[in-house]
């Protein structure tokens, strides 16, 4: 018989209902069991999924030199196929046909696997993990494939300027330690530069690492603890035992600097910025802290760095336009564990005006890393306890989260914190250590750090990184910077957080006595308020989700108008964030967006200060112009336009533009929004205020700890604070949607990404207007067919490692899409077209023909399953419900509606629709192509001062069917409108 030993159980937060057991079987596996019962409430017989995650402390540390990459790999491979489950696909496609997924993840020091999956499937689907683990096949075979994915993760990865940065410190690290390794492998360090069998050999020596005590195994399920340890000890009793107790990865504690060269010290590094972003980033190499987690000392100083109010540094940096984000962090996923460097770095996103101000930033810093310095200890003491407080509140209403999100934060909190604190081990503040503290801030005080410039403006980058091809430059830490850093002081605008207005202290909860049902109810209604509430009854948590929106005709054909909502809003929130910083510090948080026809605000918070919040937000609002000037509006209209920017080289984003722009009547896009910032004077942002204020209709929904008088009282302080009147003419705030004609539209335009090789395609079948019917079809069929695009687009072809097929409505009007991200130097386009089409002429088609009854039952189960899955928290239950108000169809039940539907699906009816609109000769499609510039020449300079986002249409014909589109406008003149839908029920 199996001895398990049973250990303490970790502390769990107050409102948390599930049980938990932690065991260590014989062979030294460690399990974490988490059961969620059933809630017994919920009248549908839905259930949550269930999930599990094992985390293995074995990571790309461990990978040999002569195979970089390895242990990434053999996360890949290990997928492939195991001695009692050989075909390579079976693990997921018996997890999609059961409604799950399935992800896994490579990082320094461990490797982690994990899924979800309908509960009465879980313990076959938790035996098939452990037998990929165990037994995987490794084929020497099946090594080419993995390959050429593991090759294209590197290459789409390639652009990202956070690798990039990160990709220059790991070359600044000394051989010997395996942090200066590439971790994530290409067809160079896994083909190139080892044979076949060398490369098989290394990958079985690796597995072989894969050993019981180095296994941390969390499971979540409704079934009970003595059920899931008994799954559990059948499940992975046999995996054998190492002799290797730790792992053998070097020590860093006095000295970490000692593993950097000295070049990463005495230089500054400037990167060349594959985007329009610039920042710049201080790094010091500090002995690992892990041990100290209940004092946390760098979440301690991290908040300081955080303070966005009074006294703190980001308040100054913004004042002056340099600075638009700056943040001290550590890098938790790649150098997480006990044993290796702890680089804590210092990040500023700086502003065009930034560039040219780098010393007075620097000086910045350097001054207020000193002012933490100086602060008496007892000072320190004093906030941190504050901050202690509130770290214990939240983690007592804390909010659930997804299993699959529960089980990959159990099993890797296993790894490094005491059993008692895998549950709140990152989220508390359990003591305040005044020497603990002092020394990492005295470390931070040190000039051991290093200097690392993002920017596209620097004169050249004549150096390459040998993994990512990084275009860098090295100069010499310049003397004024070391004379800012010896001349330091601090400067009167920096201290310590006060003490806080906002702070909460009753937790008390309104009861709900009566039947109330359960969606909200209109509680109140004029010509210009909509107002909807529910007090809840089910999550029983002392806060509040209170939702507004301002909605206004003025948007609807003016570009201009929506220009200026987006420099007003951001203008708001600029200035909201200085005023209202110690109300975010108390959890009151405000959040704006803007739609087509209006403005959008999101409250969160607890119950007790919430009425006041809002009140003082909304008196903002009317008034906070009044502070504005025009150094600061142009600062934020240089910051709209630098982000719009980088969001548009963002391939699949170029390319949802563009598609909203072919099939939607007045469509905004963003590159309108650029053209027009620059118009923006603070006289006619004022003049706007004014127009967009003085006539409004206005939707609230006010739900959670709130009472109905409450609700009430909310209407009443809009009312005084905005004052507006009735809009008098009629208008239609939904958009049309163009028909598209049959065939095959093409709009194929290249990335505006410079020297870049990633793709982004999009067919698009559109089907019809929006009925219960066609939403649950093209739903179901998503479901099927995302599972087999990955299949055969990304495993089976190698077209790419973005593929995915989902549901798409724009206006109205339901589609189904493919979107592939592929790399045009390995691809052409032309492939990546062809193969699109038989997947969807072939793979789907045969897939949704050839599926046995039982098959598409179980299908239609999963996807009733999902539309009937509880709510997990407040905030899912709130943003369902505020869609509806929003699009005006109050539906609050639209889920369980569309359960019914779905289960009357019948399997001919669906297999006709497929066929309707994917017959060549019958569909509607629309395909955008957004093509990488294959890199054809060598971009040595920074050259990009001015760039101009200018779009370059690809105006050459693949074959006779394709209807290209080289001008919107004229596509666009003689196509159908679809007349206004809402979503109907039948
Ligand atoms: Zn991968």
């Amino acid at each position: 018989m199996n001895q398990v030993e049973v250990l303490e159980t970790p502390i769990k937060s107050e409102g948390d209902k599930k049980e938990y057991r932690l065991i260590k079987l014989e062979n030294g596996l460690k399990a974490l069991l988490v059961r969620k019962k059933k809630d017994e409430n919920n009248s549908n017989d839905s259930e949550d999924s269930a999930a599990a995650n094992l985390t293995i402390s074995v990571g790309s540390f461990d990978d040999p030199p002569s195979a970089m990459g390895l242990a990434h790999f053999l996360e890949h491979m290990v997928h492939m196929g195991s001695r009692k489950y050989p075909e390579e696909s079976s693990y997921n496609d018996f997890l999609t046909v059961n409604g799950g997924r399935r992800n896994a993840m490579t990082a320094s020091e461990f490797t982690t696997y994990f899924f979800n999956v309908a509960e009465e499937v879980f313990p076959e689907a938790l035996g098939r993990l452990e037998q990929l683990i165990e037994a995987p096949l490794l084929m020497q075979n099946s090594m080419q494939r993995e390959r050429e994915a593991v090759d294209s993760e590197y290459e789409m990865i390639n652009s990202s300027n956070a690798v990039r940065i990160q990709s220059i410190v790991k070359s600044l690290i000394h051989d010997f330690h395996p942090a200066s390794k590439f971790n994530v492998g290409n067809l160079k360090t896994l083909r190139d530069n080892i044979s076949d069998e060398e490369l098989h050999k290394e990958l079985l020596k690796l597995h072989d690492k894969y050993v019981a005590n180095k296994m941390y195994l969390a499971v979540q399920s409704s079934k009970t603890l003595d059920e899931l340890q008994s799954l559990v000890v059948e499940q992975f009793s046999n995996i054998k035992s190492g002799n290797e107790e730790v792992n053998s990865v070097i020590v860093a504690r006095d000295n970490p600097e000692d593993y950097f060269k000295p070049e990463f010290f005495n230089s500054v590094h400037y990167v060349m910025s594959k985007t329009s972003k610039n920042s710049i980033l201080l790094a010091w190499p500090l002995p690992s802290i892990i041990e100290h987690y209940k004092v946390a000392p760098l979440d301690y100083i991290s908040n300081i760095f955080g303070n966005e109010g009074e006294g703190g540094i980001s308040t100054y940096l913004r004042e002056n336009h340099w600075v638009t984000k700056v943040d001290l962090y550590t890098d938790d996923t790649n150098l997480i564990s006990k044993s290796s460097i702890n680089l804590v770095r210092i990040s500023l996103d700086l502003t065009e005006s930034g560039i040219e101000n780098i010393s007075k930033i620097l000086e910045a810093v350097f001054s207020y890393l000193l002012m933490i310095k100086e602060t008496p200890i007892e000072e320190h003491r004093r906030l941190y306890n504050e901050l202690k407080e509130k770290s214990e509140n939240s983690f007592k209403f804390h909010t659930e989260s997804e299993p699959i999100d529960n089980v990959l934060d159990n099993a890797t909190n296993m790894l490094v914190y005491d059993d008692a604190d895998i549950l709140r081990g990152k989220s508390i503040y359990q003591r305040f250590d005044a020497e603990i503290i002092s020394d990492v801030i005295e470390r931070l005080n040190q000039r051991k750090f290093g200097t690392i410039i993002l920017t596209s403006k620097h004169e050249s980058y004549p150096y390459r990184e040998k993994y990512h091809n990084t275009e860098y430059d090295r100069i010499a830490f310049p003397d004024e910077y070391q004379k800012l850093w010896d001349e330091r002081k601090v400067k009167p605008n920096f201290f310590l957080e006060k003490s806080n207005p906002y702070k909460t202290t009753n937790f008390d909860i309104f009861e709900n006595d009566d039947e109330s049902p359960i969606f909200p109810l209109k509680i109140f209604e004029d010509g210009i308020f909509e107002v909807w509430h529910r007090l809840d009854n089910k999550f029983k948590l002392p806060t509040i989700q209170l939702k507004m929106k301002l909605i206004s005709p003025i948007f609807l054909s003016s570009t201009e108008n929506l220009s200026m909502l987006k420099i007003f809003t951001k203008t708001f929130e600029f200035y909201l964030k200085a005023e209202f910083f110690d109300a975010k510090s108390a959890n009151y948080i405000v959040d704006t967006s803007i739609d087509r026809n209006g403005m959008k605000f999101s409250f969160t918070g607890h119950s007790q200060h919430m009425i006041k919040f809002y009140d003082n937000v909304t008196k903002f609002l009317k008034n906070f112009l009044e502070m504005a000037d025009q150094e600061t509006l142009d600062a934020i209209k240089e910051n709209l336009k630098q982000s719009l920017s980088e969001k548009l080289m963002t391939n699949y984003i170029l390319n949802n533009e563009f598609t909203g722009k072919v099939l939607l009547e007045h469509y905004h896009s963003d590159f309108d929004i650029i053209d027009q910032v620059d118009k923006v004077t603070l006289e006619n942002l004022r003049n706007f205020k004014s127009k967009f204020l003085s006539h409004l209709n206005i939707q609230i929904l006010a739900q959670g700890n709130i009472t109905k008088d409450q609700a009430l009282q909310i209407v009443n302080l809009a009312k005084t604070n905005i004052k507006c009147d009735v809009v008098s003419e009629e208008y239609e705030r939904k958009q049309r949607c163009y028909q598209l004609p049959q065939g095959n539209n093409v709009l194929r335009l290249k990335s505006l990404m410079l020297n870049d090789d990633n793709s982004a395609i999009k067919n698009f079948y559109q089907i019809g207007p929006d009925t219960i019917r066609t939403r649950c079809m093209t739903r179901l069929a998503a479901m099927i067919l995302n599972p087999k695009a990955y299949d055969y687009l990304r495993s089976k072809e190698q077209l790419a490692y973005g593929v995915a097929c989902f549901f798409r409505e724009k206006g109205g009007i339901v589609a189904l899409a493919v979107l592939i991200l592929s790399q045009e130097g390995k691809h052409s386009y032309s492939k990546v077209c062809s193969k699109l089409d038989t997947f969807i002429n072939e793979v789907c088609r045969e897939t949704i023909d050839q599926m046995t009854d039982e098959e598409f039952e179980r299908y239609k189960d999963s996807r009733v399953k999902q539309l009937t899955a509880d709510d997990l928290d407040l905030d899912s239950e709130v943003d369902r419900n505020w869609k509806e108000v929003v699009n005006q169809e109050y539906i609050f039940d639209k889920f369980q509606i569309a359960a019914k539907e779905t289960k009357n699906i019948s399997k001919t009816d669906f297999q006709e629709f497929f066929k309707s609109f994917t017959d060549p000769d019958k569909m509607r499609r629309l395909s955008v192509q957004v093509i990488g510039n294959h890199k054809s020449e060598e971009v040595t300079t920074g050259n990009n001062k001015s760039r101009k986002l200018e779009v370059e249409f690809i105006n050459e014909k693949l074959s006779d069917d394709e209807s290209l589109i080289t001008n919107v406008e004229d596509f666009q003149k003689d196509l159908y409108l679809y007349p206004v839908s809402k979503f109907q029920i039948k």
